[in-house]
């Protein structure tokens, strides 16, 4: 098993039916929130339970304190970003491409687990 030291992922580098698993790091999520009355973007991982996010519930936008979501509203104004250190196993196969046979990106590597 290894872990990703980019994104901590876990992964059997081989699957069960003996194929390899190329690993990348998923994007980050970036919520869009108000908090104390100002708009600003923060990394899901940031957000507070009292920040508030507009979602669309039943097909109404509302917005809420985050404390108070429900199952099945779906967050508006959420981004995607690349992470500055992505790991991407998938290999180039371009014998024009000094990568060629290498992964994609390394990244910071990743761990023996
Ligand atoms: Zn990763």
């Amino acid at each position: 098993m290894l872990e990703c030291n980019t994104c901590k992922g876990r992964y059997a580098p081989l699957l069960p039916d003996g194929t390899r698993y190329f690993h990348a790091c998923p994007p980050l999520t970036r919520v869009a929130v108000t908090r104390a009355d100002e708009p600003i973007v923060v990394d899901l991982s940031a957000v507070l339970p009292t920040d508030r996010v507009t979602v669309l519930r039943a097909g109404v936008l509302v917005t809420v304190p985050v404390v108070a979501l429900q199952a099945g509203d779906e967050r508006q104004g959420d981004i995607q970003v690349e992470r500055p250190d992505k790991r991407d196993e998938n290999i180039v196969n371009r014998p024009d491409d000094r990568r060629h046979g290498q992964p994609k990106l390394e990244g910071t590597g990743t761990r023996e687990i």
